[in-house]
């Protein structure tokens, strides 16, 4: 953590969601080679890890050259293409994606971290309004429904498949802080990423990015809390000696 100076005056928060308050259990890299497995095809779960965090991150760096404009179809067309690269050996890579996508779609797939329902309810007990914000596609809609500390969010949902670009586009960051009924430079955005979550924040204009530093990565420069909670008591910490 580095400083928190004036957060007496922040009146709302964004907050990511994979790998932010939800984990998918099991990991990404068991349930795709799971599916490999049962063509046949035998991948260790490291490798699959390897190639999962390149070609994702990958597609992500591609888009940020270009305009980060996105839809549905963008986003299964994207993952599709993730999928193929991840796995690129089947018999039937069109089997693959379909259960691949179908899996990740249900609630049953995911997990919320334990400090996540902790945190929500103190941000709420002291009135700090908060929207889920997403580069997940609609499917988050289902997967958040399914989650019981996550349902109350599901109707106020940002997802970049619906509003039309993706983090790190200034306008996604801009179209939450309009959700939220809050000028930009009273919003803090919460996330496990630093390009997504706090950088292409700040450059858009909002009040602070901060990592959530889950993996304990302390990277310099960048105000980060291990989990939801410790930010959220923070926050209340700062309004109250505001109030006092
Ligand atoms: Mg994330």
């Amino acid at each position: 953590m580095t400083s928190v100076d004036g957060w007496e005056t922040i009146e709302g928060l964004i907050l990511d969601a994979v790998g932010t308050l939800i984990e998918p259990e099991p990991s990404v890299a068991r349930v795709y080679a799971d599916a490999a497995l049962r063509q046949g095809l035998v991948v260790e779960i490291a490798e699959v890890k390897r190639r999962f965090g390149r070609y994702f991150r990958n597609d992500e760096v591609d888009e940020q050259k270009g305009p980060m404009v996105t839809d549905e179809t963008i986003e299964y067309r994207r993952w599709r293409r993730i999928v193929a690269n991840v796995l690129p050996d089947l018999p039937d890579p069109d089997r693959a994606f379909d259960e691949l996508w179908d899996h990740f779609g249900r609630p049953e797939a995911w997990r919320c971290f334990p400090d996540v329902g902790p945190g929500l309810k103190l941000l709420n007990d002291v009135g700090i309004p908060v929207r889920i914000a997403s580069n997940f596609d609609s499917r988050l809609r289902e997967v958040a429904g399914g989650l019981p500390d996550l349902t109350g969010f599901v109707p106020t949902l940002v997802i970049s498949s619906e509003v039309g670009y993706r983090k790190p586009h200034p306008a996604f960051y801009h179209h939450a802080c309009a959700s939220l009924g809050l000028p930009i430079d009273r919003v803090l955005c919460v996330g496990d990423d630093p390009e997504n979550d706090v950088l292409g924040a700040e450059r858009a204009g909002l009040r602070q990015g901060v990592l959530l530093d889950r993996d304990d990565r302390k990277p310099a420069g960048l105000i980060s809390f291990p989990n939801l909670l410790g930010l959220a008591e923070e926050l209340a910490a700062s309004r109250s000696r505001a109030i006092r």
